[in-house]
């Protein structure tokens, strides 16, 4: 079948950064088309997100963008009538060394500089906060009580019809193979169905995005590794924040283990493991369920009781300075790139789709001029992996 169509706007990516770059776009008014090769919107990694949603991040631009997701997110239901499983309670880092304990500190004052609402908190009442939490050694830890947690299942259908009803047009199941550029600019695309013509194209292709690089003759420095996630049934509520542990794994194998309740109940979790997996293989290893289930057992105790539903792999699309990419690009005129979102594709998600529909139209972005300029396309991208391992 041959489909030829005209669009202001064309969308590569029905994801945590496309659909919201949809709906931030139509609220301009632009006619827009979004891919995905997918058959269905937030198939790619945002359904292996495990929904945190915080701004309290280190870098400026991720502090700022992830604000804007967060008042988004707690404001949809009364907003737009649908639920989108917001679950406030901040996120907790229980913390059991000096060392860390002096990290968090020292970072708890930049963030406070930028606005944020977060502390350092005694160890009394982290574990009121945390029922259950192992007291042996716990010396406090920081508490950022306006950050908490949206389900990426919902999330995907209310921002896809919410796209819709202002007059984006969806179509899965088709590839973006190739792009229509005459004399430096773009003028649409090549998917395996046919061909459609735009303007301005925006590339929200996650952890393929670099697969683009060579269609567009640049190079978007984006590789995936892998990560593993977990759910279990539900149980009543009992843990209010999104917790992170940063002690370090068994033979100190892995780090920043993470697990929360969602608003259903269940107990969600996920661990960045130290020794990453680089590339696109997505099969579960085996040894994640017994890790990562001691961990949290040796964390808090009462957790061995819960039963374990289903786990998956999902891919963190890296840039070499752990920074995304939002940005225009001087060499293909008409083209923004919103790709390389790490680990936090999700919660940028929002902030990054408001980002990308002013970059695309008003040819200028909506964050202050040094904080856009961190997350441009043309920079050193051979600068220390600070980011990245946040
Ligand atoms: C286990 C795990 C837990 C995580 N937890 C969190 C979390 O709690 N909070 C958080 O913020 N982030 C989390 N993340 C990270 C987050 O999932 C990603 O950063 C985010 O989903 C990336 O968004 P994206 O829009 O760039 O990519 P995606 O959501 O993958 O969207 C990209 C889309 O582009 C499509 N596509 C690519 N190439 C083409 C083509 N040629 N033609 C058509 N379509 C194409 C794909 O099919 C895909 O649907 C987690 C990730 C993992 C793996």
């Amino acid at each position: 079948m041959s489909r030829n169509d005209t669009y202001d706007a064309i969308v590569i990516g029905a994801g945590s950064v496309g659909m919201p770059s949809a709906v931030y776009l139509g609220e301009r008014g632009v006619r827009v088309l979004v891919l995905d090769e997918l058959p269905a919107p937030g198939q790619g990694q945002h359904k292996a997100a495990i929904g945190g949603v915080r701004a309290t991040h280190s870098d400026p631009a991720k502090i700022l963008l992830c604000k804007d997701s967060l008042e988004i997110f707690r404001g949809w239901k009364e907003e737009h009538g649908f639920d989108v499983g917001w679950k406030p309670g901040g996120y907790a880092f229980p913390i059991y060394d000096e060392p860390m304990e002096q990290t968090l500190r020292s970072l708890v004052s930049t963030q406070k500089s930028h606005g944020l609402n977060i502390d350092w908190i005694d160890d009394d009442a982290m574990a009121e906060l945390i029922p259950g939490l192992r007291r042996e050694g716990l010396r406090g830890g920081t508490y950022s009580p306006e950050d908490g947690q949206v389900s990426p299942l919902l999330l995907s259908v209310v921002l896809m019809r919410h796209a819709a009803a202002l007059g984006a047009e969806l179509r899965v199941k088709e590839q973006v193979t190739g792009y229509l550029i005459e004399g430096g600019a773009i003028k649409g695309l090549r998917t395996d169905q046919g061909v459609y013509y735009a303007p301005r194209v925006i590339l929200a292709a996650g952890a393929d995005a670099a697969d683009h690089g060579p269609l567009l003759g640049i190079e978007i420095p984006v590789v995936p590794d892998s990560h593993e996630a977990g759910i279990t049934a539900p149980v009543e509520h009992f843990i209010k924040p999104l917790v992170v542990d940063m002690r370090p794994g068994p033979e100190g194998k892995t780090a920043n283990f993470y697990f929360g309740q969602n608003s259903e109940g269940q107990i969600i979790f996920c661990y960045t493991p130290k020794e990453l997996f680089v590339g696109h293989n997505r099969e579960s290893l085996s040894e994640f369920l017994p890790v990562l289930a001691g961990r949290m057992i040796s964390l808090v105790p009462r957790l061995k009781h819960l039963l374990v539903r289903r786990v998956w792999r999902g891919l963190y699309p890296m840039t070499p300075d752990g920074v995304p990419i939002v940005s225009n690009v001087a060499q293909v005129s008409g083209l923004t790139l919103a790709v390389g979102m790490c680990g936090q594709g999700f919660m940028l998600g929002i902030g990054v789709g408001q980002e990308v529909a002013s970059l695309a139209v008003e040819g200028k972005p909506l964050l202050p001029a040094e904080v856009a300029h961190a997350l441009r396309f043309e920079r050193d991208f051979t600068a220390a992996k600070t980011e990245a391992l946040k």
